[in-house]
């Protein structure tokens, strides 16, 4: 089936990144949030990265134009249903997406393929409360969408062949480049990042580095380009926790145990960049650690 149209579900720092790349690639957008500050900020999110765009000469005035044009924004969730191509992006927590796909259902054309950005939560669990489980799939972007060219997708236990290959031409005429997950905790990437994040959050609870060494090591000794901290914060450490809280229920195994300091920022509200604070405070010209 041809997939001219894409609702996306959560306009958060996910959200507004998937809606600037499809409509970049020609697709028709429709934005939905439950929250009209995200919506108003995500469209001048989108509005800013795409002017950098221009600015680097990466796209044309006018093709930047076009696809600011694309894209709507609405509350109301039911409007989505005439998509072709439906990709949630909103809160990592199941009940919150469970909801979502509860009141969306009975709106979507038949042939809708209906996905999740969902970090880690059980593609095939989401889908078996929907009625189209052979419809289903995760389609999971990396932050920031307009740079990042990996997309991971997600078979569902049910997901048809037919499925995946329209995922996979969605993904191609976005310019980037899938790779096939078999549907277990975290997929491939959160399930080898996240708990590295993690120990490195260990590493700083138990006073073997502070904020800077740790992130400084990691990028001077294993050449990684942001620190592990650094990178937590960008990520947002509410949805590091979440993920560690994924992999610790669904591997049963103590080793994905989230680190006590991770919980206690998280409980703070110190979730990382899109609050000003995390391990670094964002608040003043140049990022603060906070330990
Ligand atoms: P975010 O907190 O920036 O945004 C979430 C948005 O969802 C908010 O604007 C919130 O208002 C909205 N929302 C909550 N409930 C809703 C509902 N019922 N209907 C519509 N909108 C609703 O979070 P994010 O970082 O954009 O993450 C979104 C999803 O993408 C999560 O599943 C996360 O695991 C996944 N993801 C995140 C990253 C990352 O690096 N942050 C990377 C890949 C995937």
């Amino acid at each position: 089936m041809e997939i001219r149209t894409v609702g996306i579900i959560g306009a958060g720092q996910m959200g507004n990144g998937i809606a600037h790349v499809c409509a970049l690639a020609g697709y028709d957008v429709l934005l939905n949030d439950i929250n009209q500050d995200a919506l108003d900020k995500a469209m001048s999110q989108i509005d800013k990265n795409l002017g950098r765009q221009v600015g680097r000469g990466m796209v044309s005035e006018e093709d930047a134009k076009a696809g600011r044009d694309r894209i709507k924004t609405t509350l109301k969730l039911p409007e989505l249903g005439q998509s072709d191509l439906v990709i949630e992006a909103a809160t990592e927590r199941e009940t919150v997406k469970d909801a979502i796909f509860k009141d969306l259902v009975p709106h979507l054309k038949p042939e809708t393929i209906l996905t999740s950005n969902t970090s880690s939560i059980s593609i095939t669990r989401l889908a078996s409360r929907t009625d189209r489980p052979e419809k289903f799939m995760g389609f999971h972007f990396m932050n920031p969408v307009p740079v990042m060219q990996l997309v991971e997708l997600i078979r569902g236990i049910a997901t048809d062949e037919e499925t995946y290959k329209a995922c996979l031409a969605v993904v191609e005429k976005l310019g980037k480049t899938a790779s096939s997950a078999e549907d277990f905790p975290a997929f491939i990437v959160n399930r080898v990042l996240v708990p590295m994040i993690n120990e490195a959050v260990y590493v700083l609870y138990e006073g073997v580095g502070n904020v800077r060494s740790i992130d400084e090591a990691m990028k001077l000794g294993a050449n990684h380009p942001m620190g592990p901290l650094e990178l937590a914060d960008f990520i947002g450490l509410d949805t590091c926790l979440a993920i560690m809280n994924v992999l610790h229920d669904g591997l049963a195994d103590t080793k994905y145990r989230p680190c006590p300091l991770l919980t206690k920022y998280v409980e703070a509200g110190w979730l990382g960049r899109k609050t000003g604070k995390g391990f670094y405070d964002y608040r003043g010209d140049t990022p603060v650690p906070t330990r």
